[in-house]
């Protein structure tokens, strides 16, 4: 069926921004208003300023400042903060040297000009890589600072681009082994590093090493390269710029988890109402805004983490008695039931069916453990 030519910009514009709203969206996938936020690249915050609700989640822009700035002191000088740090924690080899400079200028980069061009020059090296017949340092680098790649395939995301923080390459194995780093300016506290930062940042890494699978594969090199199933966190040091290294990062699972997101994702895009594909979303105050406003909500814990609707879905599930407002651990033990339902047969009240029976059954049976 032919499109019409505001539906297929619209389906364009998508395209953007993927990382993020994988992530967005992998936080609570059954939440419909969540899906046409993440698959029509709506942010939340402007949905909730739509409704009147206040925006929590926006990144300051001193943050901002502060992790450009990290960065910056972390490849400066053919990145000689970053490379020792790196081969001390065994990511490289000792005697690893060369580096290599993907950003772009406008982002802190040192020679090339735009996305285009660092996409190709990424695509390059790997190729070089793969075909080379004995690759050696120094014609090939040991860290890539933005290498960025072109996600292939699909409906939503054909050109879906990735821009890797830190890309180290190891060549002293048997196969070049291409080894993802994901930097982040919060500090690294040792055990009491906030877990949920640390999990978005894996997840993060095990896309790119998902786009760099795709990537090995489309140039036909699977063969010939590894993409590492282990990566590594570059955070700060509390109270200083410096880096701490996480080395060897588990990111196997992470990057199955965005294979099976972005088949997912795909799939909500395909489903999505044509109406919210012809929608205007440059002004976001009308058809996409009443859209995810009145769009089924599955709220969960986690949405108070990330999403800026939260307080609104809290409230409504308040009203509503959905026990999912007294953590995942309450609503499992629920299941569907009202939290008012469950009062009632805390209380005395007669089960009307199985479900309720095997409820109170479980209650007596708590009930036991606590006073026997
Ligand atoms: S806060 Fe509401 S809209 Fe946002 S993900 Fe949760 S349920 Fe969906």
């Amino acid at each position: 069926m032919a499109r019409s030519p505001s539906t297929q910009t619209n389906r364009d514009a998508a395209r953007g921004n993927i990382r993020m709203r994988l992530e967005q969206w992998a936080r609570n996938p059954t939440c419909e208003a969540n899906t046409i936020s993440a698959v029509r690249n709506v942010r939340m915050a402007a949905v909730a300023r739509a409704a009147g609700e206040e925006v929590a989640f926006g990144q300051s822009p001193f943050a901002i400042a502060r992790g450009n700035q990290f960065e910056r002191d972390l490849f400066r000088d053919d990145a000689s903060r970053l490379l020792p740090e790196i081969i001390k924690h065994g990511i490289l080899p000792d005697g690893a040297s060369g580096f290599l400079d993907l950003r772009q200028r406008r982002n802190g980069g040192t020679r090339v000009e735009s996305l285009d061009e660092a996409i190709d020059q990424t695509r390059a090296l790997v190729a070089r890589l793969g075909k080379a017949a004995r690759p050696r340092h120094p014609d090939f680098p040991t860290i890539v600072a933005g290498a960025s790649i072109r996600v292939p395939k699909g409906i939503l995301l054909p050109e879906a681009i990735l821009i890797i923080d830190a890309l180290a390459i190891r060549l002293d194995g048997g196969r070049p082994e291409l080894i993802v780093g994901e930097i982040k300016t919060y500090p690294d506290r040792g055990g009491y590093t906030d877990p949920a930062e640390l999990a978005v940042a894996r997840a993060q890494a095990g896309i790119y090493v998902h786009g760099l699978d795709l990537v090995v594969g489309e140039l036909g090199l699977g063969k010939r390269l590894e993409v590492s199933r282990h990566g590594f966190l570059v955070l700060s040091r509390p109270g200083s710029n410096r880096a701490s290294i996480r080395p060897r990062e588990e990111l196997h699972y992470q990057a199955e988890r965005a294979r099976r997101g972005f088949d997912l994702l795909e799939r909500a895009a395909a489903a999505l109402d044509s109406d919210l594909w012809a929608a205007d979303d440059t002004n976001v105050g009308d058809v996409l805004a009443r859209a995810i406003l009145s769009a089924e909500t599955t709220y969960n814990q986690a949405c108070l983490s990330f999403c800026d609707l939260a307080s609104r879905c809290y409230r409504r599930a308040c009203q509503e008695g959905d026990p999912a407002i007294l953590g995942e651990d309450v609503r499992r033990f629920l299941g569907n039931l009202n939290l008012a339902r469950a009062v009632a047969l805390l209380g005395g009240a007669a089960p009307l069916d199985e479900a309720e029976r095997d409820l109170v059954k479980r209650i007596e049976s708590a009930r036991g453990m606590i006073a026997p």
